[in-house]
């Protein structure tokens, strides 16, 4: 997606995008594809820029709705730090990205599979033992992780809610 308010805002304050990127460290290359949205900063970076364009981040890189995204753990949270691994270097999440969203039983996990179906989210299911130790210790043990896509995430957790709740 293109980030046309970075380019506004570079604009407004009569700035080139080599004068910003050299204000924070970077390449104009790098000032570039962020604008062009084909490079997503590190949260540091989203910070810099903020504070030399005198904007807030929401301004600049998202809504309320902003996530960021931990690429160790495959989480997007909204906290300071990835919830999973105490990380603070994850990155504004993107619609593409490969979220989790739970663990469940195998039980819960048919419930599950066949609600995402219902709603036509592609959903990656994994195994958390390998093959061949869920044989030996019988399906009731065998837990999967869920995983969708960021932009498939809030429906999906919805989804889960009602699961959990009903
Ligand atoms: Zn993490």
């Amino acid at each position: 997606m293109v980030n046309l308010r970075i380019r506004a805002a570079r604009n407004a304050m009569g700035m080139t995008q080599q004068e910003l990127a050299d204000r924070v460290g970077v390449s104009r290359q790098t000032i570039n594809a962020i604008e062009q949205g084909s490079f997503n900063p590190t949260i540091r970076l989203c910070r810099d820029i903020c504070r030399e364009l005198d904007r807030t981040l929401d301004e600049l890189f998202g809504g309320e709705d902003m996530m960021m995204y931990c690429t160790n753990c495959q989480t997007a949270y909204e906290e300071e730090r990835c919830p999973c691994c105490g990380s603070r270097k994850g990155r504004p999440a993107a619609p593409e990205d490969i979220c989790f969203l739970a663990e469940e039983d195998s039980l819960q996990a048919g419930i599950l599979e066949d609600f995402l179906k219902q709603e036509g989210i592609p959903a990656l299911k994994k195994s958390t033992v390998g093959a061949g130790m869920a044989m030996k210790a019988g399906a009731i043990f065998e837990r999967f992780r869920f995983y969708v896509r960021y932009e498939h995430l809030e429906k999906a957790r919805e989804l889960l809610e009602e699961i959990r709740n009903s």
